[in-house]
C-alpha cells in the first residue's frame, strides 16, 4: 500500500488560523516536508507538536520530490507545509503532487488560509469571477506584458506583490489597466493589517507617499467603461481627455493638474506624453 500525501494549510500571520484537522495531521504523519525547518518548528512548538521535519523548497524540489515519493512507495504518510498559507499556491509542492499521482498515492488537502482569497474578500470588489495571477513579474518589460495579457479579462484580478516593487507595479498597472477601482491588502491577519481601497491613481499616490512594508495582495477591478476612457496607453487618450476637460470649462492649467491626478502621472510626465501623442 502506498502512503498518503497531505497538503496542509498553515497560518498566513496569526498562529491561531489553523484547523484542528491540520494540527492532528501534523502530529500523526510520519514526516513533515516544509520550506524552512526553523520556521515550521516555531509553529510546531507553539502547538507542542513533535515530529520529524525535512526541507522541501524551490531549490531542492526536484531531488526531494523523488526522495519523498520513495517514502510514499514504502507506505509512509507525509505532510507538505509551506512557510505561510496553502502549499502549492505560489509555493512548492507541484512536483511532489505530480509524483504522488504517478505512483498512485493518495493526495489529500487539509484546507486553511490563502492570502489572495482573504485579500479579495475584504477588498469590496466583485467576487463572482476572479483571476489569480500569482506574483507580477519583477522585470518591467515582462510585467507590462502580463498586465497587457490580463487587462481585458472580465474578472477581478488578484496578484501577490512585494514591498520593494509595489510602487513600480502600481505605476505600470495604472498605465496599462487604466484608472480602475482597486485595493491593496497588507499584512493580513497580523498586527499591522491594512486595507487600502480606492482607484488605482489614489492607491498609487498613497503608496508613493508612504513607505509600504510587509506582505501584499493587490486586487484590481475588471475593466469598466470608465477605465476604457482613461486608458493612457491608447494613442490620443491624454489629448482627448484634455480636450474633454477644457470643453467642460476647465482652464488649461487646472485640466493638466486633473489629468496628472487621474492618470497617476507627474505633471511633467503629462506634458511629455502630450508632446509625443
Ligand atoms: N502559499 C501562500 C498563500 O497561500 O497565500 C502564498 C505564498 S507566496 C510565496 C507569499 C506571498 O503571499 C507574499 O509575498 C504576499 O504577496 C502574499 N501573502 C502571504 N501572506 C500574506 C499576508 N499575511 N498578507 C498579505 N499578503 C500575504
Amino acid at each position: 500500500m502506498t502512503g498518503t500525501l497531505y497538503l496542509v494549510a498553515t497560518p498566513i500571520g496569526n498562529l491561531q488560523d489553523i484547523t484542528f484537522r491540520a494540527l492532528e495531521t501534523l502530529k500523526t504523519v510520519d514526516l513533515i516536508a516544509c520550506e524552512d525547518t526553523r520556521h515550521t518548528q516555531k509553529l510546531l512548538n507553539h502547538y507542542a507538536i513533535k515530529n520529524r521535519l525535512i526541507s522541501y523548497h524551490e531549490h531542492n524540489e526536484m531531488t526531494r520530490a523523488e526522495e519523498l515519493a520513495e517514502y510514499l512507495r514504502q507506505g509512509k504518510s507525509i505532510a507538505i507545509v509551506s512557510d505561510a498559507g496553502t502549499p502549492a499556491i505560489c509555493d512548492p509542492s507541484f512536483r511532489i503532487v505530480e509524483k504522488a499521482n504517478q505512483i498512485g498515492a493518495k493526495v489529500v488537502s487539509i484546507p486553511g488560509a490563502v492570502a489572495f482569497v482573504n485579500g479579495l474578500i475584504v477588498s469590496g470588489l466583485p467576487t463572482d469571477s476572479v483571476f489569480f495571477g500569482g506574483f507580477l513579474p519583477s522585470k518591467k518589460s515582462e510585467r507590462i506584458k502580463r498586465l497587457e495579457e490580463v487587462k481585458e479579462i472580465p474578472a477581478t484580478l488578484v496578484f501577490y506583490e512585494t514591498p520593494h516593487r509595489i510602487e513600480k507595479s502600481l505605476a505600470d498597472a495604472l498605465e496599462i489597466l487604466g484608472n480602475r477601482k482597486a485595493a491593496l491588502a497588507r499584512e493580513l491577519t497580523k498586527r499591522h493589517e491594512e486595507i487600502i481601497r480606492g482607484d488605482l491613481a489614489e492607491i498609487f499616490s498613497y503608496v508613493s507617499g508612504n513607505q509600504i512594508k510587509g506582505e501584499i495582495v493587490l486586487i484590481f477591478d475588471r475593466k469598466s467603461n470608465e477605465s476604457k476612457r482613461l486608458d493612457v496607453n491608447k494613442a490620443g487618450t491624454l489629448k482627448s481627455r484634455l480636450t474633454e476637460l477644457e470643453s467642460e470649462g476647465s482652464e488649461r492649467k487646472a485640466a493638466l493638474k486633473k489629468l496628472a491626478k487621474e492618470f497617476g502621472l507627474s505633471r511633467s510626465e503629462v506634458y511629455r506624453r502630450l508632446l509625443i501623442e
